[in-house]
């Protein structure tokens, strides 16, 4: 199978995943995973160049 993503995120080739959402693209990987966040992981997150919340998928990108 081949797949139309193109995300460079290397969880998507693992089959063990321990985050909740792809910090690239936003894709749920596992539900299981028990996280938490808030405005400061989000402002940390963002500087680290995740477009997206790894906790909640949020799109910080568009958050101001
Ligand atoms: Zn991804
Ligand atoms: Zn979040």
């Amino acid at each position: 199978m081949v797949s139309k993503k193109t995300c460079p995120n290397f969880n998507h080739s693992r089959s063990n995943i321990s985050i909740r959402y792809c910090p690239q693209c936003g894709e749920k990987f596992n539900s299981l995973v028990q996280s938490f966040c808030n405005d400061e992981k989000h402002r940390a997150r963002r500087k680290e160049r995740h477009v997206y919340c790894m906790d909640c998928g949020k799109n910080l990108k568009n958050d101001n």
